[in-house]
């Protein structure tokens, strides 16, 4: 069966180029970059390009760019530095949508002892600009606030926040992890101290991410031991997987803007498609501005797993917003700060395009989900006119 893949806020595949790109570094150039034999700098000459690809994607230096597993490390990096070189800023603030990177981390420091400001959304997922800038302090150690959530693809005003933080000498993290690539951005004009993405969001491999940090901006090793990445980062690197991810980069702004139009126009036919042959559903988080890859559509009255596993049977993935990445069945906590009601939270999908897509994927979700989504619905108990007793509305 083919598969149909629309789930790439999840991952995405891995470019054959980027394959191509590694594959020598597995077997003939598997030296260690930090040896002082040639064999191994041939290594370190490649991951330095690497580290210029990267860099040259968000318009830094390639020193301010260190190599890390993946966008959750980079996260917890970036937060534990600002905490750890300024002990008696106490106050951190961030939003109640963050990745579960930066949400736990925040959790965790909050039961140590920080007072943490959560910033809610209103009902399209957007931020209140007055409510942060009211919350901004004198003790304020970092903010904390993503480009882009991966639920609904809304994209935050992180360029005027960085900057008021900045004013008020503040210091800005970034989670990047499902912007990059997917819009343009560029460190240049975006006042953040940390920046963090990904690799396998970019059609680069998993496990490996980098962040950027501003030069000044402090920075505390998150993982002790050897002096790689500068002293900042230990442990023999990820050489295959840096090599990827230089390429993966290079090729995610290679004609940017065209592979954004094209699937952000097929995004607008599935979403348009569906809005006119399903009744009863309603897109989450605001449309315009908005990854042009994501959708996130609810179904009232119907299980989004449900949903879920009848696409599976037609080889197509996607995601829907009540399992959450533990995989439990907690509603999405993206959707409840929007406050989407119980019955609609439940019924959440999200289809997340990539470059790869095409019009055919489109064309068997749009022939395939509204005769599923009739079907579910004649088999639910609950009605428009029976709600579950109860059940809350997520708010
Ligand atoms: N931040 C966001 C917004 C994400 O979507 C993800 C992955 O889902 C992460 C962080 C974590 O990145 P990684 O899987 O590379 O650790």
């Amino acid at each position: 069966m083919n598969i149909t893949y629309l789930d790439n806020n999840a991952t995405t595949r891995t470019d054959p180029e980027v394959v191509k790109e590694m594959q020598p570094y597995f077997g003939e150039f598997y030296g260690n970059p930090s040896s002082m034999h040639s064999f191994g700098g041939r290594v370190q000459k490649k991951i330095a390009q690497a580290r210029e690809k990267v860099a040259a994607g968000i318009g830094c230096l390639p020193r301010e760019i260190i190599f890390t597993s993946g966008g959750t490390e980079g996260d917890n990096s970036a937060i534990f530095s600002a905490t750890d070189s300024q002990p008696d800023k106490k106050h951190l603030i961030t939003t109640r949508v963050e990745h579960p990177a930066v949400l736990s981390t925040m959790k965790n420091l909050e039961s140590g002892g920080y007072h943490v400001t959560w910033l809610g959304v209103d009902e399209k997922g957007r931020l209140d600009m007055q409510e942060y800038l009211d919350n901004l302090r004198k003790d304020t150690a970092l903010v904390s606030v993503m480009y882009a959530n991966n639920e609904t693809g809304v994209i935050f005003p992180v360029r005027e926040m960085a900057q008021a933080a900045k004013e008020r000498g503040i210091l800005f993290h970034t989670d990047a992890v499902q912007a990059i690539g997917k819009i343009p951005l560029d460190t240049r004009n975006l006042p953040v101290d940390y920046l963090v993405l990904s690799g396998h969001k970019i059609h680069g491999p998993k496990g490996v991410g980098a962040v950027f940090v501003r030069k000044k901006s402090p920075f505390r090793p998150y993982i002790m031991g050897g002096h790689q990445e500068n002293g900042r980062r230990a442990g023999t690197e990820n050489t295959t997987g840096i090599i990827g991810l230089g390429r993966a980069m290079e090729l995610a702004l290679a004609d940017m803007e065209l592979k954004n139009k094209k699937m952000s126009d097929l995004r607008d036919k599935l979403e348009l498609g569906l809005l006119k042959a399903v009744p009863n559903a309603q897109i989450n988080g605001e449309t315009l501005n908005r990854l042009p890859n994501t959708l996130n559509i609810s179904f009232s009255y119907v299980e989004g797993e449900a949903i879920l596993l009848m696409l599976d049977e037609f080889g197509v993935c996607a995601s829907s917003g009540s399992a959450c990445t533990s995989g439990s069945l907690e509603p999405s906590h993206v959707l409840r700060a929007m406050g989407v009601p119980f019955t609609h939270v439940h019924g959440s999908v999200r289809f997340s395009l990539s470059r790869y897509t095409t019009s055919d994927d489109i064309d068997l979700v749009l022939e395939k989900l509204p005769g599923i989504i009739q079907k579910l619905r004649e088999m639910s108990p609950f009605s428009e006119q029976n709600e579950p007793i109860g059940c809350k509305t997520g708010n």
